[in-house]
């Protein structure tokens, strides 16, 4: 018994071997790299600096962008309409010729309003939902939710706040938002003269004088920060 045991167990782990053996690790470590749209989308919608008129609206265009992208890597055909005459609904995704989701997108500052998005809004929303025949609803937003609007949820009516866009753009655009931090930890530092691309980065050699470095076009540019 104790020997077939054996014997089975060594034939299992040749297989095993074998199939480990044909994994290409360059592959297990490749990811989607489609993104550069989405990094300066999400930069747009999370610069904070400004709240005029033109930041606003630039990142309700950016929003509407984002929810596309996102209505597309969820397998719809998807357009943005313009609100004004849709009822509130800003992207609609269609299965074929039919309208299945309504969208709408709201890109609050958090840092420059205080009222979280709240029942009446999302009531609102559902009733464009049902006047312009969309099955189900995302609202998306740049904000939070009120209580009372977050009872309103549904399995066909889902509310996504900053926290869950950000996991559901790290889901999809994976590439795109570890760029996107990245950047940020290096916020501080200059921009590259060279590349415009790359952090200048200050390295530091022993007792030697310093030099300036860039991380991305790995030039050592005549840069006086
Ligand atoms: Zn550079």
């Amino acid at each position: 018994m104790l020997s077939i045991f054996k014997k089975k167990t060594k034939e299992q782990n040749v297989e095993v071997v074998e199939a480990v053996n044909t994994v290409n690790l360059a592959e297990l470590l490749t990811f989607d790299q489609e993104g550069n749209e989405v990094l300066s989308l999400i930069k747009t919608l999370n610069d904070t600096s400004e709240n005029t008129a033109k930041a606003k609206k630039d990142k309700s265009t950016a929003l509407n962008e984002i929810a596309k992208l996102i209505l597309e890597k969820m397998g719809y055909y998807a357009e943005i309409t313009d609100g004004m005459n849709d009822g509130g609904i800003d992207v609609i995704g269609y299965k074929g010729n039919v309208r299945e989701i309504g969208v709408q997108c709201k890109a609050w500052n958090p840092k420059g309003c205080n009222s979280r998005i709240n029942n009446k809004d999302v009531n609102a929303f559902k009733g464009s939902l049902s006047s312009k025949n969309c099955q189900m609803g995302l609202f998306i937003t740049t904000h939070y939710f009120d209580d009372f609007a977050l009872k309103e949820a549904n399995e066909n009516l889902i509310l996504i706040d900053r926290k869950y866009l950000l996991e559901i753009l790290t889901n999809y655009f994976p590439n795109a938002v570890s760029n996107y931090l990245y950047h940020q930890d290096l916020g501080t530092q200059d921009a590259c003269p060279n590349c415009s691309n790359g952090k200048i980065i200050k390295i530091y050699r022993d007792a030697k004088p310093s030099f300036d470095w860039c991380e991305s076009c790995r030039e050592v540019p005549r840069y006086k920060a």
